[in-house]
């Protein structure tokens, strides 16, 4: 189905409703809500609701001549619960709740019955210097990403969206990965031993960096040595450490140091004890990006079930789809994840993990990044990949 934007700044004559046939069903929907509101999601904050719910949208059926700048998402329903209208205002989340005709007027209205929304997604494992489509990533949902290896110069002109917490180069051996491969331009800077480590952990940091990547693969890769103390120089700077290690040994080196993050969930086998002893710590999935072996779904279940915080990430520049990956989704739901467990892999986990305050939820105060959803990805977690319409800071991306 199609959505009504009524109420468009840029035709002043324009209702700020919807057509009447949505009003008939958004009325509908208002008077059926008010049980599965009282049971909303944590996602939504009943004590900023504008309005109890008592009253039905019917009342908001006003004209006017121009808008106020705020806009109103209405009579779509949060992600595993209840009805949800949004009011966004200069980029925020500025009410949640039911409205009222009172909220309605003056407010450009977006009549979003029979959708679902949820908060923007956040990509943990992306490479933006590698394949530059951050603007693709935006449209389709993505509204911060962790770039994990570019080239120094590439912290002074991230992409303002989606917002990017980047590592710059990686921290690797003389000859270590990546820079005989595909990340030979700059995407590694090559360090003889701990001190270079550290003197290297400085320089990206001084560019700019909001992470440190430190990759762990076979020889030449740095030493245990020199792997901690770059480890702890990151954790001085108050920074987390993400590694790339795709398997049993690398991850217990990784461990040994410190590091905090895999980048990847590992390809080969995990020990069991090799998975438990990550059970504090945290792993991005890119799952599709290796292929999604069975041995891959095994250790993210490992993971998982050893408690490991499960970050959503792509491996995007490996992986090509710019957006909420379809492949991705789907592996984490062979993985045994559910439709909440990937939800909050891409939402409210990262969000929290990487201190990106503003995102990962749908309550006031949040950045208004927002997707409008077929589906209620809770149940239907693929709807996720192709969002109806995607707002990032207010804004309805084309
Ligand atoms: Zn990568």
């Amino acid at each position: 189905m199609s959505l009504s934007i009524a109420g468009c700044g840029a035709a002043p004559t324009s209702s700020t409703r919807a057509p009447s046939e949505s009003d008939a069903s958004a009325s509908g929907e208002a008077s059926a809500s008010s049980e599965s509101d009282s049971s909303s999601s944590a996602a939504t904050s009943a004590a900023t609701a504008s309005s109890s719910g008592s009253e039905d949208t019917s009342g908001a059926e006003t004209t006017s001549a121009t808008t106020d700048g705020r806009r109103v998402l209405v009579g779509g329903r949060v992600a595993g619960g209840g009805r949800l209208d949004l009011e966004l205002e200069d980029g925020f989340i500025t009410a949640v709740g039911v409205f009222d005709g009172a909220t309605l007027e003056g407010a450009e209205v977006i009549d979003v019955t029979g959708k679902w929304l949820c908060p923007a997604f956040i990509d943990s494992h992306v490479h933006l210097a590698y394949l530059p489509v951050a603007s693709s990533l935006a449209a389709r949902g993505v509204a911060a990403a962790v770039d994990l290896a570019a080239p120094l110069p590439f912290l002074e002109r991230l992409p303002t969206r989606p917002r990017v917490l980047a590592s710059g180069p990686m921290v690797t051996a003389v000859a270590g990965y990546p820079t005989l491969g595909w990340g030979a331009n700059g995407y590694g800077i090559e360090c003889a031993d701990a001190t270079a480590a550290v003197a290297a952990v400085d320089l990206v940091v001084s560019a700019g960096a909001a992470v440190v990547k430190l990759p762990i693969t076979n020889p030449p890769t740095l030493d245990p040595v020199a792997l901690a103390a770059a480890t702890a120089r990151a954790h001085e700077h108050g920074l987390k450490v993400v590694t790339h290690a795709l398997e049993d040994k690398h991850v217990q080196l990784a461990r040994a140091a410190g590091v905090d993050v895999l980048g990847h969930t590992p390809v080969l086998p995990l020990e069991p004890a090799t998975a438990t002893g990550w059970g504090g710590r945290a792993v991005v999935t890119t799952l599709a990006a290796f292929g999604a072996s069975q041995a891959t779904l095994d250790n993210l279940g490992a993971l998982r079930d050893a408690g490991a915080t499960i970050l959503y990430g792509t491996d995007l520049g490996n992986s090509q789809d710019a957006g909420i990956q379809a492949a991705e989704l789907a592996a984490m739901m062979t993985a045994g994840l559910d439709g909440a467990a990937i939800l909050a892999a891409g939402t409210l986990t990262p969000a929290s993990y990487w201190g990106l305050d503003t995102l990962g939820s749908l309550e006031v105060g949040k950045a208004a990044s927002v997707l409008v959803l077929d589906e209620d990805p809770v149940s239907a977690p693929m709807t996720l990949s192709a969002p109806a319409m995607v707002f990032m800071d207010g804004e309805l991306l084309p």
